[in-house]
């Protein structure tokens, strides 16, 4: 096989080799039925096993206790920064939003166009970027739920420390760094992720759901949008998307093997911490866009002097086999992401790369 890119994608992105290559293993003829998995319906007793056991392995993973469902949706998380309101925002009350950059905005925007929605703190608009700490985020004692991002793939920003709402339930949107670390999940009534950073590829959202949360939702919603029919259904409803749940599977298997969400955080923090003390070691030639409170340990935001020097970088990065570093359209500069599934060598020689990008431009 020719040389695997050094892939920081921010998403979709990078998954597991091993993974990949079981899945080619499995391409043609699943388990012996002498047809992939694609071609099964999806109510055949093998599909049904990859989408129980895939539950399974979530809930295992996160360590939820009873009184949790895994579910799974399509329509990517930008389709939840909807649900979400249309659910649970109903009869005058509204979610309050926790407002910390790109994303958490959308899912603000859509909730306002549902209706009210509260800020319950904001920091979105500092510099250097950063995450509020849990005293700054004032939760309404009326609102129906706090929503918040646990990592701000654009900005490279991630909560240290999630806030306790009491009564009020806990939304988090985890779509980039959902198994990235050890926290305690029966902190949120929901969770969502969509698959494309950390869990598969795009095409399956997933939820997990605490059941007397889901209660409280409003009825009168269509169908499709509505949890109730995929808590009832156990997420087949209609079609899943059978091959997305399918490398998710597999994906959460290969997680299970490495140790869990202890070993995933362990690798996280070296693989990043070799990026970031080549930030921090550059005597400001490189200056990290997060506080260092706030850094993310999946997107690692950073920039150079000027633009010139990061447009050298990029190419001279490209000639080299690293993709994926040019920064978001919204911020610019530079992102690496590092996801589980990004091996410690990519980052090792990331690391190696910007030293000596430094000692030749510095
Ligand atoms: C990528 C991303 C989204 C959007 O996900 P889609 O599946 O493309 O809708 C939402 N929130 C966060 C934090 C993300 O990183």
């Amino acid at each position: 096989m020719n040389k695997r890119a050094y892939n920081f994608n921010a998403g979709p992105a990078a998954l597991p080799l091993e993974v990949l290559q079981q899945a080619q293993e499995q391409f043609v003829d699943y388990k012996g039925i002498g047809m992939s998995i694609m071609e099964i319906s999806h109510r055949s007793k093998e599909y049904e096993q990859v989408n129980d056991e895939t539950q399974q392995l979530m809930a295992e993973l996160l360590g939820l206790p009873e009184g949790y469902k895994v579910l799974f949706l399509q329509g990517g998380a930008s389709t939840q920064f909807a649900m979400i309101p249309m659910n649970f925002a109903a009869g005058g009350r509204s979610g309050s939003y926790v407002m910390t950059g790109s994303w958490s905005e959308k899912a603000y925007q859509e909730a306002q166009l549902m209706g009210e929605a509260s800020i319950a703190a904001s920091t979105d608009k500092e510099k250097p970027l950063r995450m509020p700490a849990p005293s700054e985020i004032q939760v309404p004692a009326d609102a129906a739920y706090v929503h918040l991002t646990s990592n701000e793939t654009i900005a490279g920003t991630q909560f240290a420390e999630f806030p306790d709402t009491g009564e009020v339930p806990l939304i988090g949107d985890m779509s980039s760094d959902i198994l990235s670390r050890e926290f305690d999940a029966s902190k949120f009534a929901m969770i969502y992720a969509g698959a494309q950073k950390n869990l598969g590829p795009s095409g399956v959202t997933v939820v997990i759901l605490r059941e007397d949360f889901a209660k409280q939702a409003a009825k009168g919603i269509p169908t499709m949008l509505r949890y109730e029919t995929y808590l009832k259904n156990n997420s087949l409803y209609n079609t899943p998307p059978v091959y997305s749940v399918y490398m998710v599977n597999l994906v959460l298997k290969w997680i299970k093997e490495k140790g869990g969400l202890a070993a995933m955080e362990r690798s996280n923090r070296e693989k990043t911490g070799l990026i970031y003390s080549a930030i921090d070691n550059s005597g400001g030639f490189y200056e990290g866009l997060a506080a260092r409170d706030s850094r993310s340990i999946m997107n690692l935001t950073f920039k150079l002097s000027n633009e010139e020097l990061e447009k050298a970088f990029v190419a001279e990065a490209k000639a080299n086999g690293f993709v994926g570093l040019p920064g978001h359209r919204s911020v610019g500069h530079l992102r690496a992401s590092t996801y589980n599934a990004v091996p410690y060598e990519s980052c090792k020689a990331l690391a190696e790369f910007m030293d000596e990008f430094r000692r030749k431009n510095g």
